[in-house]
Formats: C-alpha cells, sequence, structure tokens
C-alpha cells in the first residue's frame, strides 16, 4: 500500500508538472497571439488603418501608433522614424519603473491636423495605465509635404515671432517649479535666445504652439511650453494674412530675492544703435530704459513701438532736450508732457510713458512742481558721451556695478553700443536680472512719486 502510495504521489507531481507548464506554454501562446493580433482595448489605435511600434517588457508596455502614408514612401519614412523616436522616449521613461512594480502600459496614439497645403500637424495624445490610474501626456510634430522633413523653425517664425516665443518661454519657466532657479542661470539663458535653432522642435494643436525640448538638453526631464499662436499675430509666416490689432507686451518676471541693475539710454531713439541694444537685450533676456527725446521720437515711432515690444520701457527725455531750469509756464509744460503725447499717439493709446528725466539733470523748484512724472536721475554715469570710448564705458560698469543701480548711458553713440555687446552679457553672467526703471523700484518696493528724484533703488529724495 504504501509503495503504491508513494508511485501514486510521484505520478501525481509529474503530472501536475506537465499539466503546468502546457497550460503557462498555452497561456503565454494565447498572449504572444492576441499581442500580436490585437492589441488589449487600452492600446489600440482608434484609426484602423494605423501602423505601429511597440517595445514589451514583462508587465511594461508601450505602443507608439502613426499614419500610414502608403502612397509616399518619403512620409512613411518620416512618420516611422518619427514613431520610434517616440517610443525610444517611451520606454526610456518607463525604465524608470521598477521591473516587479504593477503594469504600465502607455499607448501613443496620434491625431493630423492640416495646417496648409504644405504642412501637417501630428500630434500625440499619450495615455499611461499604471496599475489602475491612468494620466496623459503629449507630444508631436510637423511635416513639411513638399520635402518630407520636419518643418524647419526659421520656416515657421520671422525674429520679430521668435523674440515673442523665446520671451515668453523664458518668463514661463522663470514661473515654473523646478525649473525656476535653472531658468535664472546663464546657461539656460544664452540656449534659449531668440533663434531658430534653440526651438528647433515644436507642433501646433488646435491654434496652440507647443514647443518640446527634448530630456537633457534645456533641463534634466523633458520640457514643453505652450502659446496661443495668436499672439504671434502675423509673425507666424503660416498665417501672413493674420492682424497686428494690439501692440505686444512680452510678459517679464523679476525676482526680487535676485540682483538688478537699470540700465538707461539717453537722447535716442537712434535709428541704428536703439536696435542694436534691443537685440542685445532680447537675446540675454533683459531690459532697459529708453529716455527719449521727443524731436526723435518723430522721426522713429518704429523704434519707440520696438522698445516697447522688446520689453524695455519708453519713457521722456523732454521734447528737444533743453536746460528745463530755464523754462517756465507753458513752455516748461510743452517739454514736460509732450514726448508723452507723441508716444500715446503712435501707439495708438497703448503706451504711456510713466518717467522722466530732465535733461542735465537740471531741476529747480518749478519743475518739481510742474512734473507729472519722478524725475529718474541715475547713481552711476559712465560719462560714455564724453569719453566716446567702449573699453572705458565697460569698465567703468563692471567695475563698480551693485544691486539697485541707476546706470546712466547714451543710445546715440556707436561706442555705447559696441560696450553693450559686452556689458549685457557679462552683467547676466554675473547674475544679475537687466530691469527696466520701473520694474526695479517695484521689485525693491520703493514707493516714488511725481516730482520726487530717484537716483538708485536705495536712494529717492524730495
Ligand atoms: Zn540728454
Amino acid at each position: 500500500m504504501q509503495m503504491y502510495s508513494k508511485k501514486s504521489k510521484s505520478n501525481f507531481w509529474i503530472f501536475g508538472i506537465a499539466a503546468l507548464l502546457l497550460t503557462s506554454a498555452v497561456i503565454l501562446g494565447f498572449l504572444f497571439f492576441n499581442a500580436s493580433k490585437k492589441l488589449p482595448s487600452f492600446l489600440r489605435s482608434e484609426h484602423s488603418d494605423a501602423l505601429q511600434v511597440s517595445d514589451q517588457q514583462k508587465s511594461r508596455q508601450a505602443v507608439v501608433h502613426y499614419p500610414d502614408f502608403e502612397s509616399h514612401p518619403g512620409l512613411q519614412a518620416l512618420a516611422e522614424n518619427q514613431a520610434r523616436l517616440l517610443l525610444n522616449e517611451l520606454t526610456a521613461q518607463l525604465d524608470a519603473f521598477p521591473v516587479d512594480s504593477e503594469s504600465v502600459w502607455i499607448n501613443a496614439d496620434y491625431r493630423t491636423q492640416t495646417l496648409s497645403d504644405r504642412y501637417l500637424s501630428v500630434i500625440y495624445d499619450i495615455r499611461w495605465k499604471i496599475g489602475e490610474s491612468v494620466t496623459e501626456s503629449a507630444s508631436g510634430y510637423i511635416i513639411d509635404q513638399e520635402t518630407a522633413a520636419l518643418a524647419e523653425t526659421s520656416a515657421f517664425f520671422d525674429q520679430e515671432g521668435l523674440d515673442r516665443i523665446a520671451a515668453g518661454f523664458r518668463d514661463a519657466m522663470k514661473n515654473q517649479e523646478g525649473i525656476h532657479e535653472l531658468a535664472y542661470s546663464w546657461p539656460f539663458i544664452q540656449a534659449t535666445a531668440p533663434t531658430a535653432e534653440n526651438y528647433p522642435s515644436f507642433y501646433i494643436d488646435q491654434g496652440q504652439l507647443i514647443f518640446q525640448f527634448s530630456a537633457g538638453s534645456l533641463a534634466d526631464e523633458k520640457l514643453s511650453w505652450t502659446m496661443p499662436i495668436s499672439q504671434l499675430g502675423p509673425h507666424c509666416l503660416l498665417m501672413p494674412e493674420a492682424q497686428e490689432t494690439e501692440l505686444y507686451i512680452p510678459p517679464r518676471t523679476v525676482d526680487p530675492s535676485r540682483p538688478m541693475i537699470a540700465l538707461t539710454y539717453d537722447d535716442g531713439p537712434h535709428v541704428k544703435h536703439t536696435p542694436e541694444i534691443l537685440s542685445l537685450l532680447k537675446e540675454y533676456g533683459g531690459a532697459a530704459t529708453f529716455f527719449m527725446v521727443g524731436t526723435r521720437v518723430e522721426l522713429y515711432p518704429q523704434i519707440v513701438l520696438d522698445i516697447a515690444r522688446s520689453g524695455s520701457e519708453a519713457a521722456s527725455h523732454t521734447y528737444s532736450h533743453p536746460n528745463l531750469n530755464k523754462l517756465s509756464g507753458s513752455a516748461l509744460d510743452f517739454q514736460l508732457n509732450q514726448t508723452t503725447e507723441l508716444v500715446k499717439e503712435l501707439s495708438g493709446n497703448q503706451l504711456t510713458v510713466q518717467l522722466l528725466r530732465p535733461p542735465y539733470g537740471a531741476i529747480d523748484a518749478e519743475v518739481k512742481s510742474a512734473s507729472a512724472y519722478p524725475l529718474i536721475m541715475w547713481n552711476m554715469d559712465t560719462l560714455d558721451w564724453k569719453t566716446r570710448d567702449a573699453a572705458q564705458t565697460i569698465d567703468h560698469v563692471l567695475n563698480y556695478a551693485e544691486d539697485g543701480d541707476i546706470i546712466l548711458m547714451h543710445d546715440i553713440h556707436a561706442e555705447t553700443a559696441d560696450a553693450a555687446k559686452t556689458i549685457i552679457p557679462k552683467l547676466t553672467e554675473l547674475g544679475y536680472q537687466l530691469v527696466t526703471v520701473s520694474e526695479l523700484m517695484e521689485a525693491k518696493g520703493i514707493t516714488y512719486l511725481p516730482g520726487q528724484k530717484v537716483f538708485s533703488a536705495s536712494s529717492v529724495k524730495d
């Protein structure tokens, strides 16, 4: 009995193991068949003709579907390549999950949006199923159907468009948790300058422009940022007929806890040097205050608008640069207010001058009481107008600049514009925010009233 029983037991085990193996094989085979033939519903595409690439590791599976451009092998190859790139990106993210963790499924299904005869936006709605919870992310690209390549940034935006994109992106990152510190850093500022090369990856989804920065390019993680395409007006070349209805002033964030300097430029605008300085400020994410003479505002109204569009401040330096102490009554009032009137008019009431700098710093009691503006002086005079030497202007600024300074220069001189090529990057690299006078006073929490003299953020006098 015992022998029999023993034998029967071992037979039972052999049979049991065989059955288990067989069952497993059937289950595995079924799963394999199922996966290749028909995906679980969560991983399927909404398009019956979709193609797919996928990656499966135990309980983790990612599927990227892509459109079938059967009739066009170039587009087909591009779409497949883009799908593989996205799959690699998703697989890399999958690797962050422990192997034995709950199952993770990722389904990247596409939508397309025709932008023009030439351009097609491919948008990925990506759904992540981790255990029982589902989260979503997005990705995309634009196909240039003429070249069968990705759309070129330079073909999509003009320089003003790139300026707005860079300004908007930098500002958004200054306000984004986790990126905030990085957004003020010198490498980040350089890497986000308004050039086509710095903004290579983007797509359009229902009137929104989405820019993507791959993991490791600007930050460790992938960054994406959305702006309404309408903010670009005709500067998105896809919409050449778009109307610029409002003056676009880029958003700017100033961090009160970081050092800042207000560069100020007098006696312009100048047809060549003011745009040169503005372009440097845009490159490094800074702003300055331009104390303009009314007679020159009349000559170059577009430059006044460019000052505002770049985030800098348009301020008054009287109408024709007289010594205000020698004037009174209506002649004084005219000099104090005419530039403001001109700016209001040329901007269709969209720009208001808030600050005045009296020529030669000449301020007597009558000027003080007649002025509707705070009187902005300076605490550093670079003497750029006297030396007319870029190196001396640079040395002066870099040797003496301190948090809260208001620095006096003149944008009508070539040497001052040359000096800006060093001063603006260098101060930024040293960690200074280049701000307007109004931003400086607001960030430092200083109240200043019409007729008061402002020398710096720490020196306001009656
Ligand atoms: Zn002046």
